[in-house]
């Protein structure tokens, strides 16, 4: 008989219409009734830590959650968050980076509808979570639409559809279906549980100072300037394999500048697959290599989760550089 914690953060599956639209407001036991598994393979408890929409999602908050699973862990043998979708990929990075020797699961799930709508994707979604949260597998998953997607490499891609979680250059771990989980053989052993395991540990700092910055075509260079006096790091969605324009508006002058500073710059793509690479083109060469954050295939999501953790925790740009290129997941060969 497996133990499996529930907790619940909000979001669709929590809501009720009100005048203004959905607002969170069902308790966690009034979820888990919806939950479809046999009484006899798994007893089930729930906790509601907070009840909002996860627009209001921050960093202090992964930190409530990561601290409740740490009180609760030994209890149980899995867990699982209901968690609104919009900013669902940003907790399930964050929470795989927070966690240190984590050896269970936290499968983090939600629904594009309220779970008590008929037309709700809630039920499968909750339930099927269970059974992943029942399985000897450990790090932190979404599961969405019969998909177990790592919480390194999940993005929403849909803002109604059921399928509205992608797995970014990156498989799926695994598919449920009628109840059976199936994992992708290729993949699958960097998610088992270890044998020999240290006590689960919780990074407690963090450096929220950082900002998203997307090129576009003539953007002007004086948002670095701002960026220079008030922000600590900045994730730079660059074009293609990472080009950044040096002609009339040279934002890689201005760039270079950060690093000279001491910003933290993490150079990324708007391309959601396949990555950026340095030094493919001239406009991809004009950062100096060991001082800038190469992304290579990390969504934008995870970077953000994995910038302000590695900032929070260490002090060098050499250190952080290294923290933050090291992939958490791998796909051999
Ligand atoms: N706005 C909602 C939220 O992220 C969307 C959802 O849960 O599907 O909380």
């Amino acid at each position: 008989m497996k133990r499996v914690l529930i907790i619940g953060t909000g979001g669709t599956i929590a809501s009720k219409k009100y005048d203004l639209g959905l607002r969170p407001e069902l308790k966690i036991e009034e979820i888990i009734k919806h939950v479809n598994i046999p009484k006899d393979i798994c007893s089930l408890e729930g906790k509601t830590i907070m009840n909002i929409d996860s627009t209001n999602m921050t960093p202090d908050k992964w930190f409530v959650i990561a601290n409740h699973i740490k009180q609760y862990y030994e209890l149980f043998d899995g867990f699982v968050i209901t968690h609104g979708t919009d900013t669902m990929a940003y907790t399930a990075a964050a929470l795989t980076y927070i966690f240190h020797n984590l050896n269970k699961p936290i499968i983090i799930t939600g629904s594009q509808y309220p779970i008590t709508e008929f037309y709700t994707d809630g039920i499968q979604n909750l339930t099927e979570a269970v059974y992943f949260a029942m399985e000897n597998i450990t790090g932190v998953f979404i599961c969405f639409d019969g998909d177990l997607i790592a919480g390194t490499r999940a993005t929403k891609i849909k803002t109604r559809s059921y399928d509205a979680f992608e797995s970014v250059n990156f498989p799926v771990v695994a598919n449920i279906k009628h109840h059976k989980v199936l994992y992708d053989t290729r993949i699958k052993d960097q998610f088992l549980q270890k044998e020999n395991f240290n006590p689960l540990e919780i990074r407690t700092k963090y450096n929220d100072r950082i900002l998203v910055i997307k090129l576009i075509p003539g953007m002007h260079a004086d948002i670095f300037d701002f960026i220079k006096e008030h922000y600590d790091g900045v994730i730079i969605e660059s074009f293609g394999l990472g080009g950044i324009p040096d002609n009339e508006h040279n934002i890689a002058l201005k760039i270079n500048e950060l690093i000279e500073t001491g910003i933290v710059v993490v150079l990324t793509t708007q391309c959601l697959e396949e990555g950026v690479e340095y030094g493919v083109y001239e406009v991809g060469s004009l950062l100096p290599r060991d001082k800038t954050i190469i992304a290579g295939d990390f969504n934008t999501e995870t970077l953000v989760a994995k910038t302000m953790i590695a900032m929070g925790n260490f002090n060098t740009i050499g250190d952080i550089k290294k923290y933050i290129e090291k992939p958490y997941t791998y796909l051999p060969g």
